[in-house]
């Protein structure tokens, strides 16, 4: 099978037909061999009851429904676990996304040799307050990603080697640093496409403005598996060292000037009334519970099933 389109889609019963009529015409007309993969998201409107519509008429179209809403991520997991295309494209349910990529990004996958193809979508039609902080956010995830040619990073149209899909977990809200996920597993040729998009034709979005605050610290979550997820100790040890170093000093320097305060009669000194006993307090209190964390972080990963899983690209 060529193409498995996986989309996620939540409360979506508008668009589906329109969705699903456009992909069928794009397959047919590029000869594709297809699979076009709904995962119903907990829909509490009619989409699901559509869905069974299209696949009784088409027999490339299967569907998952989730008893409830998990998210769009969870969504994809789903999709990604069941498909079966040598490419698989992920594309929103709200026709924002066009199908009429589709050839591209397939060619782009296959004819150039990328891992992963993002969709870029340049010119954007969603209101201001999304598309403003939405550069902040790319900037950043460029930034700590280290894959500094994406500009869209969220985009919901992206195009995978199936090999890529099969080797990487997405949970949480962690749809948004795909490429990143990507990358940590060792898929580095990540390319951009831009792509069309259209402003919501029905519905409304399904994201607020805490998808800001969330991105962020999902960002630093990834970035720190990234870096230390195998080898906590690393961080917490360095960290808790430091503190300890500082704490060391400071309690030196409380001693030497509680020396010199008892041989001159005319200073008066109390520990408590240096800075530096606070100092080192602080910083011993501080250190302690850095390498407490460490040796937690480490006896976590020791349990961890995933501590030895290595993804081998060859084998000889
Ligand atoms: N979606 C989903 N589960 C959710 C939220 C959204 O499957 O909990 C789907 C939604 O139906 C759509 C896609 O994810 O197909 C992108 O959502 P939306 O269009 O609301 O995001 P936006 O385009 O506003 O970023
Ligand atoms: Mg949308």
């Amino acid at each position: 099978m060529d193409i498995s389109v996986v989309i996620p889609l939540y409360n979506e019963e508008e668009s589906l037909p329109e969705l699903a009529s456009w992909i069928e015409r794009v397959m047919d007309a590029n000869g594709f061999t297809y699979e076009i993969l709904f995962i119903d998201d907990g829909s509490t409107d009619r989409s699901l009851d559509v869905i069974k519509k299209l696949a009784a008429a088409n027999g490339n179209i299967h569907a998952v429904s989730f008893s409830r809403n998990y998210g769009k991520s969870p969504a994809l997991n789903t999709g990604f676990r069941r498909a079966k295309g040598d490419v698989v494209i992920t594309m929103d349910a709200d026709l924002q996304d066009s199908p009429d990529e589709i050839p591209e990004l397939y060619r782009m996958i296959t004819k150039e040799g990328y891992d992963l193809v993002s969709g870029w979508k340049k010119k954007r039609y969603d209101p201001l307050s999304k598309t403003i902080p939405t550069k902040l956010f790319n900037a950043t995830a460029r930034a700590v990603s280290g894959i500094k040619n994406l500009h869209d990073f969220n985009c919901g149209l992206k195009a995978y080697r199936n090999a890529v899909i099969k080797h990487i977990e997405v949970y949480g809200d962690m749809h948004r640093y795909i490429p990143y996920l990507a990358k940590n597993a060792g898929y580095h040729k990540i390319g951009e496409k831009v792509v069309h998009h259209q402003a919501r034709k029905y519905g409304h979005t399904k994201f607020g403005l805490d998808r800001f605050v969330n991105g962020y610290l999902d960002l630093g979550t990834l970035w720190f598996q990234s870096k230390f997820g195998v080898k906590p100790m690393h961080i917490f040890g360095l960290l808790g060292s430091l503190m300890f170093i500082i704490g060391f000093f400071a309690v030196l320097v409380v001693l030497v000037l509680k020396i010199i305060a008892i041989n001159s009669d005319t200073y008066h000194f109390y520990v408590t009334n240096s800075v530096y006993f606070y100092l080192s307090l602080a910083a011993m209190i501080m250190g302690l519970q850095f390498f407490l964390s460490g040796f937690i972080g480490e006896l976590i990963t020791r349990n961890s099933p995933e501590r030895n899983n290595y993804l081998i690209a060859e084998e000889l």
